[in-house]
């Protein structure tokens, strides 16, 4: 996946991504914006009735990109004009996140109402045991039932913000429910946005020795589709195994001229072109 005059394009078929154009939009952001991504979730029937309705002039609502449960996008508007997915919302002082924010809708059914019978979408689908995540929201009390998102959902999302992260000043990813904290509680617990944060925006887990590499500027990314890695720092050296696939996350040991020594699964010599640092 790469982006392409604030488009979105796959790379060797790698995801299904689609354009249809939405009215529902402001002009050009303002120099130095993007600058964060939102998440959300549709709480519609399917991909296809949210794409409908975020482009239909009476719901005076849109966002950037709506993601399906199979991982396929679909994109409504270029990520360098604004779209009207965050509402009345503020984040460290800032408002209107709007104009400083790309907006993704994730297609899913978000709060299940309980039945007698189980639990129900509020489009009154019942949802199978498999696809409900129990859990407590962290701005409510008590535990409820979620529709699951889907692996591929996730890992789309997660592919979607890494790309955005190359191309636009992101500095942060939060959720609708962090900006507009008393409207709205999307996406949700059942979205592992925390460790996806921290994944995306800093390259780590969550152990210590993570954190402490990060602090000293050693963690790096590989932004090549495939990055040779190679025994010593020249391009004739042998390679020291497989190439290191996009996204691939190194600890950068040493660097010396325009090679850094990185140790994956695997310890070899890169090209400082392609990693990206934190
Ligand atoms: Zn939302």
């Amino acid at each position: 996946m790469k982006i392409t005059n604030h488009k979105l394009a796959a790379e060797a078929k790698d995801f299904d991504i689609s354009f249809e154009k939405t009215p529902n939009v402001s002009g050009e952001f303002k120099d130095g914006f993007p600058n964060t991504i939102i998440l959300h979730y549709t709480a519609g029937a399917s991909l296809e009735s949210s794409v409908v309705w975020l482009k239909n002039p009476k719901a005076k609502a849109s966002a950037h990109l709506v993601v399906c449960k199979t991982g396929k996008i679909v994109q409504l508007a270029p990520f360098n004009i604004r779209t009207w997915h965050a509402g009345k919302s503020e984040w460290k002082g800032r408002k209107r996140l709007n104009n400083s924010s790309i907006g993704i809708e994730i297609d899913n059914a978000g709060l299940l109402e309980k039945r007698v019978d189980g639990y129900y979408t509020n489009f009154g689908k019942k949802v199978a045991d498999k696809d409900i995540v129990l859990a407590k929201h962290k701005h409510q009390e008590e535990v409820k039932a979620w529709e699951a998102f889907t692996p591929e959902q996730v890992a789309a999302v997660e592919m979607i913000c890494f790309v955005l992260m190359q191309q636009y000043n992101i500095k942060e990813i939060l959720g609708h429910e962090d900006i507009s904290p008393r409207r709205k509680i999307d996406p949700g617990p059942a979205f592992p946005l925390q460790n996806f944060r921290e994944k995306i925006l800093f390259g780590r887990g969550d152990d210590e020795v993570g954190e402490k590499l990060v602090a000293e500027g050693k963690i790096g990314v590989v932004t090549a589709d495939l990055l040779n890695i190679r025994t010593n720092p020249t391009l004739d050296a042998a390679k020291a195994g497989e190439p290191l696939g996009k996204g691939t996350k190194v600890i950068v040991e040493k660097t010396v001229g325009e090679w850094s020594f990185v140790k994956v699964e695997l310890a070899g010599w890169v090209s400082n072109k392609w990693i990206k640092k934190f």
